[in-house]
């Protein structure tokens, strides 16, 4: 069954991207035949035993791994990290109050335009117009007296920043943060946060399924003038299992969970990172000019390394040499160019080592 699984092939796609092969490998075994039941998961009723024990396995994991404390509610929802850009301002942005937003990226901006159809709101701080290389300096004192919540996105996976740490949190302010590209590489201080949010085709698992983690209180004050199904308390009443959830996506999620506990937890996979991007960076930084880093040093991503090369025909050339050594998923968001590694969690290092060695012998061959 191994040989199943090309070997010569490096993922570093931004998303959806590497999943563990020992993940995969389980997953084909178990989806046909789940437990001898004779069905695979995904035709099984989600009303069954054999389904909620798969449901509240991936919830119980999740919530052990992140340390989640029981006055947050854990949500598996669909609609992507998108639709929370959506959700959360419906739920939350009551009329009077304004949402204010921590411009880091393309994604902040998305979710600041979406909520900004829905209510009031207002930029906290931006570094658009240094083309986002840094997270911006932002002090939560600063916020208007109406604020609903403050909405920040912990890593921009388009320019490859990333918050080294968080302000503190004006305790009468919530803070909202969609943690899509970086979610279970660090653990979380539950006492700065009230929602985190995150799609989980990026680092907890396949597309499909999204993870809203929300401070039980908050969820108490939401506005209940909305359609049910965009009414977190909807599915918290429920446990998730409101309508028909993505039951495979679920399934394999739990499988990354489970993986993600064997490699050590969340601190592990901290430090996994901090190699990866540890031997990317350094590459970048010894190679003379060859590779420019997007990221200040300050703000740099252990997730998405972001890089350019002198000009755009040498990046041509160097992700056309890439792509024939199997390398995947290094050109850069369609909207930035240059060139981009995505290292998340289940990217072994081996792959960002080959990738090392790869982008040396470039740079001799390139000079
Ligand atoms: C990928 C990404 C999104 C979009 O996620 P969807 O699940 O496709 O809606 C939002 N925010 C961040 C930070 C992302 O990386």
């Amino acid at each position: 069954m191994e040989g199943k699984i090309l070997t010569n092939i490096y993922n570093f796609n931004a998303g959806p991207s590497a999943l563990p092969k020992s993940v995969l490998l389980e997953a084909q075994e178990s989806m046909f035949n789940y437990k001898n039941s004779g069905l695979s998961v995904m035709e099984m009723s989600h009303r069954s035993p054999l389904y909620e024990e798969i449901h509240f396995n991936s919830l119980n994991k999740l919530r052990s791994l992140l340390s989640v404390p029981d006055d947050f509610e854990i949500l598996f929802l669909q609609g992507g990290a998108s639709l929370q850009f959506a959700m959360i301002p419906m739920n939350f942005l009551t009329p009077g109050k304004q949402a204010a937003f921590v411009l880091s990226g393309s994604w902040s901006e998305k979710a600041w335009k979406e909520a900004s159809r829905i209510g009031e709101t207002y930029i906290l701080a931006s570094t658009k117009d240094e083309m986002y290389r840094r997270i911006p300096e932002v002090n939560f004192d600063s916020c208007k007296e109406n604020t609903a919540y403050i909405h920040l996105t912990s890593n921009n996976t388009i320019f490859g920043t990333q918050w080294p740490s968080y302000p503190i949190k004006d305790p009468n302010i919530p803070v909202c943060m969609d943690a899509s590209s970086d979610i279970l590489s660090r653990s979380i201080d539950w006492n700065q946060m009230d929602l985190v949010y995150a799609g989980a085709q990026k680092n907890a698992g396949p597309s499909g399924i999204t993870i809203v983690i929300i401070r039980k209180s908050l969820m108490e004050t939401a506005n209940s003038h909305i359609p049910t199904i965009l009414s977190y308390n909807t599915h918290a009443k429920s446990d998730s299992l409101y309508h028909t959830p993505p039951t495979g996506s679920i399934f394999i999620l739990g499988l990354v969970m489970k993986w993600i506990e064997e490699q050590g937890g969340v601190e592990a996979m901290r430090l996994h990172s901090k190699t990866k991007g540890s031997l990317l960076y350094q590459t970048i930084d010894e190679s003379d000019g060859f590779y420019v880093g997007h990221a200040t040093e300050s703000s740099r991503s252990s997730m998405n390394v972001t890089f350019n090369l002198r000009n755009e025909q040498l990046e041509k050339q160097f992700l056309h040499e890439a792509k024939a050594k199997g390398f995947v998923g290094l050109n850069g968001h369609r909207s930035i160019g240059g060139c981009r590694a995505s290292i998340y969690n289940a990217v072994p290092l081996s792959h960002v080592e080959s990738l090392v060695e790869f982008m040396k012998n470039f740079q001799k061959t390139h000079v």
